[in-house]
C-alpha cells in the first residue's frame, strides 16, 4: 500500500526522489523555503559528470543509473535535456595516468582524440557524450509534471525533523546545506562556484579543462563559463576580478567567444559531504539524501532510486 512520505527540500534531490517514489504509488508532499529558481539546482551548469566523487561501486551505479534517466529523457524536447559532446582535456604536464571519472562511463558513450585532433599545449582529449540538462527549462518541468501527478508543493521552513516525522510514514531530507542544522551535520560544507554567462551559440560543443580551470556550457538562453570551486565561502555573490578572469580564461581558449556578450554572471553553494549521505537514521523514519557537492545532477536518479528501495525494503 501507498505510504504518506515528507520530502524536505525542492531542489534536484527531492524532485528526483519524489518523482521515484511516486511512480512507486506513494501519497508526496514536498516542504521547501525555497523552489526553483531560488535555488542552488538552479545555479548548476548542468551537465552529467562525476565531479569529485570517490570513486567506489556506490558512486558509479548512482552516476550509471542517472546517465540512463536523462539518456531517456533527452529524447523528449519539453525536458530541458539533451545528449551533447563534451571535449575533456588534460593539459601538458599535468596528465596523471588514467582519469578516475572514466569508470563513470557507460560503455560507447566516449572515445580518445587523435593528437592531431587537439592544440599544442594539450596532452589529451576525450570526446565525450554526456547529458545537459538545461536546468532553467527541466526543473520547472519536473516541478509541472510532478503537481499534476499529484505531488504537493507546500513553502515552509522545517525547523526539526519532530515537525513532520509523527504525521508522515517517511520523512525524506534532501535539504543539502539545510542539513547542517536540521541534522547537526559539520562534514558538510559551502563550495561556491562562480560562473559567468555570454549571449548563446548554438553549435558548440561543451568543453572542459579541470586544470585551467575552464569548462564551457552552451545552453539555449546563454553560455555558462565557468567557474571556481571555492571551499567554505557561504557569500553566494560574485566578484568582478574572478568573473573577469574565467572569461579571459574562456577567450584565451576560444578567441571566436570574444564575439559574443557578456550577459551577466552567477555564483551558487554547492553542498559538499566528502561522502554523499544516502542512508535510513537507524530507529526513525528518516530517510537521508544530501551533500551532493558538484555532481547533484549526475548522481540525482541514481540516490533516488536508492531512496526509492530503502522506503520499499522498510
Ligand atoms: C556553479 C555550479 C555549477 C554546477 N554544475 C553542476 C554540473 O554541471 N553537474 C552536476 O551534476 N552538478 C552541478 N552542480 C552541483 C549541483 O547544483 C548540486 O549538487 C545540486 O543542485 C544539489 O541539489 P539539492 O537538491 O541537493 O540541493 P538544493 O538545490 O540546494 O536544494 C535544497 C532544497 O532544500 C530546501 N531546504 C533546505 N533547508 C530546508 C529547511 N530547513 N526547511 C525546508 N526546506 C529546506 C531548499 O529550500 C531547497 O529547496 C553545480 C553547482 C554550482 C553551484
Amino acid at each position: 500500500m501507498g505510504k504518506k512520505i515528507a520530502i524536505i527540500g525542492a531542489g534536484i534531490s527531492g524532485m528526483s526522489s519524489a518523482s521515484l517514489l511516486k511512480e512507486n504509488g506513494h501519497d508526496i508532499t514536498i516542504y521547501a523555503n525555497a523552489f526553483s529558481p531560488n535555488i542552488t539546482s538552479n545555479k548548476a551548469a548542468a551537465f552529467w559528470f562525476p565531479y569529485h566523487i570517490r570513486n567506489d561501486k556506490r558512486g558509479i551505479n548512482w552516476c550509471r543509473q542517472t546517465y540512463m534517466v536523462y539518456t531517456e529523457m533527452a529524447k523528449r524536447s519539453e525536458t530541458g535535456i539533451s545528449m551533447r559532446k563534451l571535449i575533456k582535456v588534460q593539459r601538458k604536464g599535468m596528465e596523471d595516468g588514467e582519469p578516475v571519472w572514466i569508470d563513470f562511463m557507460p560503455k560507447g558513450s566516449m572515445r580518445m582524440m587523435h593528437a592531431y585532433e587537439l592544440p599544442e599545449d594539450i596532452a589529451i582529449g576525450y570526446e565525450v557524450q554526456v547529458p545537459l540538462i538545461e536546468t532553467q527549462i527541466f526543473l520547472p518541468f519536473l516541478q509541472k509534471k510532478l503537481t499534476a501527478d499529484g505531488v504537493k508543493f507546500i513553502q515552509q521552513e522545517i525547523k526539526g525533523f519532530t515537525e513532520l516525522t509523527n504525521d508522515y510514514d517517511f520523512v525524506i531530507n534532501c535539504s543539502a546545506l539545510g542539513s547542517r542544522s536540521l541534522c547537526n551535520d559539520t562534514s558538510i560544507i559551502s563550495v561556491r562556484g562562480q560562473v559567468a554567462l555570454l549571449s548563446p551559440l548554438h553549435d558548440m560543443h561543451l568543453y572542459l579543462d579541470n586544470e585551467k580551470p575552464l569548462y564551457i556550457v552552451p545552453r539555449k538562453d546563454a553560455i555558462i563559463i565557468g567557474g571556481t570551486y571555492e571551499e567554505h565561502v557561504e557569500q553566494e555573490q560574485t566578484e568582478p576580478v574572478t568573473i573577469h578572469r574565467l572569461l579571459n580564461n574562456a577567450y584565451e581558449t576560444f578567441p571566436f567567444l570574444k564575439e559574443q556578450k557578456v550577459l551577466g554572471s552567477w555564483a551558487g553553494l554547492r553542498p559538499y559531504r566528502p561522502e554523499v549521505r544516502v542512508e535510513h537514521e537507524t530507529e526513525t523514519n528518516i530517510i537521508h539524501n544530501y551533500g551532493h557537492g558538484g555532481s547533484g545532477f549526475t548522481l540525482a536518479f541514481g540516490c533516488a532510486a536508492e531512496v526509492a528501495k530503502i522506503v520499499e525494503g522498510l
